[in-house]
């Protein structure tokens, strides 16, 4: 059951089951986009950007922090983590591929630094193969295809499963250049296997049928993969197979100014067909 605890214009509480939950706008003062964190027994999943450091030391500091968990390298996930690890005594989980990125000041653009702020360096430990709390035991599986180095976080006992930036929506029209969509494919393909009920997703919190959402997600990849392929082989170029399969602008270009867009999606898909 999801109550709302405590609201105020860019910070809400709840919580589903023994999880609590954090929605923050990733900005203070442009709140088009919102994370959410996740805290159960001790462990916290994402820290949240470096940008809401204001709002979110109170809170860190109000838990007994022993592990974060951090699904992907990305800012808004895990630009707390240098601060966490200066002034709590949380073990730091990451992808091994993610601590040597993590030992750096992550160089992004001015504008992505201007929207979540800037992560400085922080040390952190490979996942182990099982994360046990006092009441949970909780399973990182690898789950490239928004990053390469993305980690889900299953609960087999309850059926949870923590998603970091792999689900945000069913139906994506827009990829970062990193984005694999065979990867998203496997990675999907995978996870069915997976006895889970409840997605937690970082940019749109609790979905109860996550499982046959993950699925329909599934469905529509490989249904776009197969469209934009059979275009190629056509002889089309992949601007024009994006204006014929995507023809409206989505906001979501503009917001991120183009580091999201409709033809890098059609890109991955004919460059690993
Ligand atoms: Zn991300």
């Amino acid at each position: 059951m999801a109550v709302a605890i405590h609201n105020d214009k860019t910070i809400k509480k709840s919580k589903h089951d023994q999880v609590e939950i954090i929605k923050i706008s990733v900005n203070p003062y442009f709140p088009l986009i919102s994370i959410y964190l996740y805290y159960i027994d001790g462990m916290l999943i994402d820290t949240g950007p470096s940008k809401r450091r204001r709002r979110l030391i109170p809170l860190f500091r109000s838990w007994d922090l022993e592990r974060v968990a951090i699904t992907h390298y990305h800012e808004d996930h895990s630009g707390m983590a240098s601060w966490i690890a200066r002034n709590t005594p949380a073990e730091i989980f990451v992808h091994e591929k993610t601590i040597p990125i993590a030992e750096k000041t992550a160089q992004v653009p001015w504008y992505q630094e201007f929207f979540t702020g800037r992560r400085l360096p922080f040390s952190a430990k490979a996942y182990p193969n099982v994360i046990e709390t006092s009441n949970y035991r909780f399973y990182p599986i690898e789950t490239p295809g928004h990053t390469d180095d993305h980690i889900c976080i299953f609960e087999p006992y309850y059926g949870w499963l923590f998603t970091g930036d792999l689900y945000i929506t069913p139906c994506p029209k827009v990829f970062l250049e990193e984005e694999s969509m065979a990867a998203y494919i496997e990675t999907l393909h995978k996870l069915n296997r997976f006895d889970y009920q409840t997605v937690f997703c970082a940019h749109e919190g609790v979905i109860r049928n996550g499982k046959e959402m993950m699925n329909r997600k599934l469905e529509y990849l490989e249904r776009t993969r197969d469209e934009v392929v059979r275009m190629h082989r056509m002889g089309w170029k992949d601007r024009t197979i994006m204006k014929k399969l995507f023809p409206d602008k989505v906001k979501l270009e503009q917001r991120s100014f183009g580091t999201f867009s409709r033809l890098n999606m059609i890109r991955s898909c004919i460059r690993e067909q």
